[in-house]
Order: C-alpha cells, then structure tokens, then sequence
C-alpha cells in the first residue's frame, strides 16, 4: 500500500484522454437530431448540424426550419458579433446554461484551445464528489475506499465498481465516469468561450 503523499501525487497525474471517450459511441448518423426520425439514406435528404464539434443528422424538414434566417438559432457570433445569413455555418456549442452560436472562425479558434487530457481530480471536482458521496473531494473518497489506485485502469476493476455503487447515487461506476466527464466536457468549452470572447 503506498503512503498518502503519493497516492495524492499519482492521483494529481493521472491524466485521462475524454476525447477518447465522450461522444464518440452514439449513433448519430441515421437519425434526425431534432425530430429523431430516422433518415433515408439519400443524400439530397440529409443535412447536417454540428454540436459541440460532432456532427448530427437532421432531415430536410428540419433542417430548412433552423436555416430560415427568422428561425437562425441566433442571428450574430456569440464571440465576434458577425452576422449570421442562412447560407453561413452555424456552430453550437452546448454549454450550460444556454447554447452559444459561433461562426465558423470563432469555432475553429476554439476547437483550437480545446484539452483534450485532463487529471484526475479536474474530471472530478469537489463540488461533484460533493454531491454524489458523503466525501467533500477524490482524495478523502478513494481514501476510504482502502483500494489500491495508482493509475486509471485501477478504477475500472469490479472491486471499485462495487465500491462506487455502495456509496455513491449512481448505479455503476461507468455512468459516475459519464456523467462527471459530460460535466467536464461542458464546463471546459464554457471557459473557453468565455476565453475566446474576452480576445475577440
Ligand atoms: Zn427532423
Ligand atoms: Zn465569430
């Protein structure tokens, strides 16, 4: 068993890659983003949407109502204030509380600014370890776990997995994983816009 000092350092450089994880499973070809029907596979009925830099499916319908310029998610770039016409791209990025529109500059210098690892403890802040366990941050939490965790494959053993659904609300320690890293997902494309608008 290692000692408490480095079991806080090996936590702090476990890094975690959520580009390798988030988002990437879902199908999101064959149906419509907004009205979930399933699309035909003819390309003249498909449009697309970017959210959050993935790429959705709409049908035509659907597609023709967001693109009329009087139903434009926005009108103007969230960060540099350009007009938005219905032939011009429009990207969201969903980040709590309200969508942001950018146009197609603004997005890719924020594409461009976007981590893609993270560590541990920024994956799982106090604030969520808080509010999913009787714990007030990771370090006290998998200290009273008593397991063994000096990399990131030791959280996903079955020992932990049952000590995540012993005291936490969730019922597996993969949707504690999705959640905080949805989370994370959101909370870091929000400062980087916040971050790209300040420079605009
Ligand atoms: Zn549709
Ligand atoms: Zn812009």
């Amino acid at each position: 068993m290692e000692n408490a000092g480095e079991l806080i350092s090996s936590l702090f450089a476990l890094a975690f890659s959520i580009a390798a994880f988030v988002y990437y499973s879902n199908p999101k070809k064959s149906k419509c983003y907004d009205c979930q029907e399933v699309i035909s596979i003819h390309k003249e009925n498909r449009f697309s949407l970017t959210v959050n830099g993935e790429e959705h499916a709409l049908c035509k319908k659907c597609y023709n109502k967001r693109y009329k310029q009087e139903s434009l998610p926005a009108q103007n770039c969230f960060c540099c204030g350009k007009q938005f016409s219905t032939r011009m791209k429009i990207l969201e990025w969903d980040v709590y509380p309200s969508p942001c529109y950018l146009c197609v500059t603004c997005n890719k210098k924020g594409e461009s600014k976007l981590k893609t690892y993270f560590l541990l403890p920024e994956i799982f802040p106090d604030q969520f370890i808080e509010s999913h366990t009787s714990f007030s941050n990771l370090q006290e939490y998998v200290d009273s776990s008593k397991i063994k965790i000096s990399e990131f494959n030791d959280l996903e053993t079955e020992e932990w997995n049952l000590f995540v659904v012993k005291t936490t609300d969730f019922d597996s320690w993969e949707s504690m994983k999705t959640l905080a890293l949805s989370e994370l997902y959101r909370r870091h494309r929000k400062q980087v816009i916040e971050e790209l608008c300040k420079s605009a």
